[in-house]
């Protein structure tokens, strides 16, 4: 037997191991590479798979090994690096490598060609979109412009006079920066080999405080540390991205610019162009292979040529082949996002930018204005630094909250359906400004919940035990499984006729059409959001001004920069406190001032409304009293008392079953499997406790039966041996059990 003619391969499965394969004859050792790519059979099925050994001494019958099909030389080497993090996310997830290989190479194989023209005329089409965006902002500029100059004509107090003069004197300065950008641009598109972009050369300009936060950042950066920027909305934090950004590429290092949400990067890709021109690289899960295969095509060719670029993108560009990495941006860190929760890998972008950061050795950033409580953690703990930018770059203040008490003002006949006369009020007075309002509203469909109006009976979904929302084309759907029946109208039970309860995003926008008739009214949750193009459009629009009111889900509170929006109002805000877990109010704090930031960013300061029944609720008060940090320690503190993380990890064991009464059996056995390894007479070593097995809230979806077991894991040495302990039990469970396949398991669920 020969060694050097074994290799081991990994495999784009749920295999915890890496199987055998022998060089076929004629193959010399010397002909293969770790990272090449091979064709091989394993239980009777072709896959492509990753050399991740060579010179092997295989643990079986040499004549039992199988020789591989082919070593694919047209497809993409796998650098070590690579291998390295899918080891990293493995251990840390509790997956397979194969299955992190699977996350990042998706498909077999591509024509390069077709990738190339896809390139192509993405660049083509994002100049015109360039272009377009800075003709429509000029446009929008001189109709505020008008508006205001006719407001001081009509004004008659000196104050007002000279409030508005300062206005018009922005606008003006920012039409001069925007038709500066246009002649920029249009010049730009006319050399087309040009690698930078129209303002490349132009210097970005920190302001005193950016210029300070930038140089502990840098400090950080010069003692090995991630570092956390906690810059209000605002403050500049992209401002200051950009910069570090474009020294480690003038330096030839390369830049990953990761965001938690598709949405998010189509603003920001426009911004970054303008600055880095064809060396911006954008990719995200939406993407075609092709373009995902061009994107790392690109990333090989920079590594040859040292040329730096920057890669923009969701948590699934951290698997490009990165190379020569200088800088992680990781923008909105708090975001839930960033986590994926199905299929494994179950990883979050922000902890694995962390382990990407450990391999390449480089810089990275973390930024937010509300950061997650890990992140401050991570600073007091002093593994991170912290740097604090308080300072908005318009100068404007935090915007003014109004909190409306939606059950005394229902008593009062003060609301006019969802809307209280209060905020109808504040609308009008916005709208006739000339501003814009955008609505929160939690809830998608047109009704949440169906109600017999004589039986009580409520509309279910007959896969899932959840209620069926009533949507406006006259569908009853099901938002967990896609279930959809037509709308009777009647109960099935006793025919009675359905009432409506709640109001979803339809129901309000419907509302707002009747209430403000002059209203350009768009609206922008997930249903509407398929349309990728409309999505697009809606936001492009909202920015551009050719919609005064936009009404929809969490997706509006995101980091989007709209310079005219000066109203914000969240619609039955209680839906976002509702929830039993012990994130709920750090994550209704994080959205209420994430949402709170969008607006008020240029002249004039903004106005936040909270229609609620609970306005006493702490989350509300402290976020009034401008005090969201002090609600943070205590969070804080209720995390360390309660042991929650991040004082621990919490694994979360889930086992689905289409039998109810099995789910419940094999989740007590698997539950008290893991008391005996975790709590083994009251001593807990490793860790503990164990909670469960319980059933979730919706607890059956898609004919699933749902149980979950907690397991909470000390943050020490021990920490990786008790992951270890949790994946072996499981393995075994499985197999005693003859179990497979029903349980999955999540290391830091959301
Ligand atoms: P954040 O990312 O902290 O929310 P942004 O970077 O989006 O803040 O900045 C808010 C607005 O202020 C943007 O329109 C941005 O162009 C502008 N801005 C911030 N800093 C500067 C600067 N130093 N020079 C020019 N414009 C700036
Ligand atoms: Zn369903």
């Amino acid at each position: 037997m020969n060694e050097a003619n074994y290799i081991s391969v990994i495999l784009p499965l749920k295999l915890e191991w890496e199987p055998c394969y022998a060089l076929p004859e004629g193959m010399e050792p010397h002909m293969v590479e770790i990272g090449d790519r091979v064709k091989v059979v394993f239980a009777n099925k072709e896959y492509y798979g990753v050399i991740s050994a060579t010179g092997i001494t295989p643990d079986t019958d040499p004549k039992k090994i199988k020789p591989i099909l082919s070593v694919e030389t047209d497809m993409e080497r796998i650098l070590p690096q690579e291998i390295e993090l899918w080891r990293s996310v493995a251990q840390y997830y509790l997956c397979s490598t194969g299955e992190v290989y699977k996350a990042a190479y998706p498909s077999g194989k591509i024509n390069m060609e077709e990738a190339r023209a896809a390139a192509k005329s993405k660049v083509r089409q994002r100049r015109e979109r360039l272009i377009e965006s800075i003709e429509g902002k000029i446009g929008k500029l001189n109709v505020r412009l008008a508006k205001k100059e006719e407001m001081l004509a009509k004004a008659r107090k000196d104050s007002s006079r000279e409030t508005y003069a300062g206005e018009i004197d922005k606008i003006k300065e920012e039409i001069r920066l925007a038709e500066e950008a246009l002649t920029a641009t249009l010049g730009a598109s006319l050399s087309h080999d040009t690698k930078c972009g129209p303002q490349e050369q132009k210097d970005l300009e920190l302001t005193e405080a950016q210029h300070k936060a930038y140089k502990s950042i840098k400090k950080g950066f010069g003692n090995g540390m991630p570092v956390l920027l906690h810059g209000v909305t605002g403050s500049g934090k992209t401002e200051i991205y950009m910069k570090l950004a474009r020294e480690a590429m003038d330096a030839q290092r390369n830049v990953l610019y990761l965001v938690p949400e598709i949405a998010l990067s189509r603003q920001l890709e426009d911004r970054l162009y303008t600055y880095f021109g064809e060396r911006l690289i954008v990719f995200h899960s939406g993407e075609t292979a092709a373009s995902r295969r061009n994107a790392a095509e690109t990333i090989r060719q920079s590594a040859k040529t040292g040329e730096g670029y920057i890669v923009l993108g969701t948590r699934s560009s951290l698997f490009l082949p990165h190379n020569g990495v200088g800088l992680i941006i990781v923008d909105e860190e708090h975001d839930n996002s960033y986590k994926q929760d199905s299929p494994a890998p179950r990883y979050n972008g922000r902890d694995t930018a962390l382990m990407l950061h450990r391999i390449h050795g480089c810089d990275i950033i973390l930024g937010s204005a509300t950061p997650s409580l890990e992140e401050v953690y991570n600073c007091q703990a002093g593994k991170h630094a912290l740097v604090e930018l308080n300072e908005r770059f318009h100068g404007s203040e935090n915007a003014d909250i109004e909190i409306i008490d939606t059950k005394a003002e229902r008593r009062k006949r003060g609301m006019s359906g969802n809307f209280s006369r209060k905020l109808i009020e504040h609308i009008n007075q916005t709208l006739e400004r000339g501003e814009q309002v955008m609505i929160l509203r939690s809830r998608r469909s047109w009704a949440p919940v169906m109600q017999c109006d004589s039986c009580g009976e409520i509309v279910r979904c007959p896969h899932c035990n959840v209620s069926l929302s009533y949507h406006k084309d006259g569908s009853m759907r099901c938002h967990y499984c896609g279930y959809s029946e037509p709308y009777k109208g009647s109960c099935k039970k006793c025919n009675g006729s359905l009432m409506s309860l709640g109001a979803g995003t339809q129901k309000i926008e419907e509302e707002a059409a009747a209430l403000f008739p002059n209203a350009r009214i768009a609206r922008l949750d997930s249903d509407t959001a398929q349309n990728k193009t409309y999505e697009s459009k809606t936001i492009k629009g909202f920015a551009n001004g050719e919609i005064d009111i936009l009404i929809g889900t969490q997706i509006v509170t995101k980091g989007f920069d709209f310079s005219n929006l000066s109203l914000v109002a969240v619609i039955a805000a209680d839906g976002l406190l509702g929830m039993q877990d012990f994130r709920a109010d750090e994550k209704a704090l994080q959205l209420l001032e994430q949402f709170r930031g969008r607006c008020g960013r240029r002249e004039r300061k903004g106005l936040f409304v909270i229609q609620t029944s609970q306005p006493e609720h702490p989350v509300y008060q402290k976020i009034a009293d401008n005090e969201a940090s002090t609600l943070n320690l205590t969070l804080m503190q209720e995390r360390k008392d309660f042991n929650f993380p991040p004082f621990s990890r919490i694994v979360e064991l889930t086992i689905k079953d289409t039998f109810e009464d099995r789910a419940e059996r094999m989740a007590m056995r698997l539950g008290n499997i893991m008391r005996k390894h975790f709590e083994p007479a009251g001593t807990p070593i490793l860790g503990g406790p164990v909670t469960g097995p319980y059933a979730p809230v919706v607890d059956r979806i898609a004919d699933q039966h749902i149980r979950t077991i907690r397991i909470s894991l000390r943050k020490d040495r021990n920490l990786a041996k008790g992951k270890e302990t949790i994946r072996t039990a499981i393995r075994e469970f499985e197999k005693s059990q003859k179990y497979d396949g029903h349980i999955t398991i999540n290391v830091d669920p959301s």
